[in-house]
């Protein structure tokens, strides 16, 4: 049986709940905020990796270009030299250097055509990299003023379920407030029904003289679960 403390109790109880409803709601959209900036802050890096990846590729490049001309121009005084010389030992050391160099040139060449088709792959990643964040970020950003409105609306509806709660609290006696707000303090909900002998919080059985005192004494006394501590009432139902 409901008495009519226990009546306003439950009403303090739903709105009570619906008020930390809404504030787990609200205290998780920032963190959902930061996920979504995480995702853009990396498929940002992502393009500057690339980017910086490409860079050092046409650097590298330039650099084997250098090294290749500087090569040639030593290739070619070592042939200019070698049609002078007129010693047989001489023109045979010069035919050994151009012979070595000709070699490490090839050596560059190869590389150089390493570093292009590296070039290519860093192109095809740094595109692949801008076109994921161009796909992803109307839908990040729509994402983020979503959950910041959601944020707004929650913090309206929070302020209204603030009142709801204290205008339910306003007929609740002192002594039934304090074991209310002492139960709530540890767990929700904190008035079950006794349903079968069980507590409707806990699902153990109540003592015997829990259940003589919630079966329609009615003194207005709130009586509670002794397994649990919550407060119970009797649910013939
Ligand atoms: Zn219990």
């Amino acid at each position: 049986m409901l008495t009519p403390l226990l009546e306003k109790l439950l009403i303090l109880q739903d709105r009570d709940g619906k008020r930390l409803g809404l504030e787990a709601r609200l205290k998780a959209v920032p963190a959902e905020v930061a996920e979504v900036e995480k995702k853009i802050a990396s498929e940002k890096a992502a393009i500057e990796e690339a980017r910086a990846g490409l860079r050092q590729l046409e650097a590298d490049k330039k650099l084997v270009e250098t090294e290749i001309g500087s090569a040639e121009t030593t290739l070619a005084k070592y042939r200019t030299q070698q049609l002078q010389v007129r010693k047989n030992d001489e023109y045979q050391a010069l035919g050994l250097q151009i012979e070595a160099a000709q070699k490490a040139i090839g050596a560059l060449e190869e590389r150089e055509l390493q570093v292009m088709y590296a070039i290519d792959e860093a192109k095809k990643k740094f595109a692949d990299a801008e076109a994921l964040l161009k796909r992803n970020i109307t839908g990040h950003e729509a994402r983020i003023r979503t959950l910041r409105e959601l944020e707004t609306n929650l913090a309206a509806e929070l302020e209204t379920a603030r009142a709801d709660v204290a205008a339910a609290r306003g007929p609740v006696d002192e002594p039934a407030l304090k074991i209310y707000d002492r139960i709530a303090a540890r767990q929700m909900p904190v008035c079950v029904p006794v349903r079968g002998g069980k507590c409707g919080g806990c699902h153990l059985k109540v003592s015997s003289e829990v259940e003589s005192a919630v079966r329609g004494k009615g003194d207005g006394k709130l009586a509670t679960c002794d397994q649990c501590g919550r407060i119970v009432w009797w649910d013939a139902a």
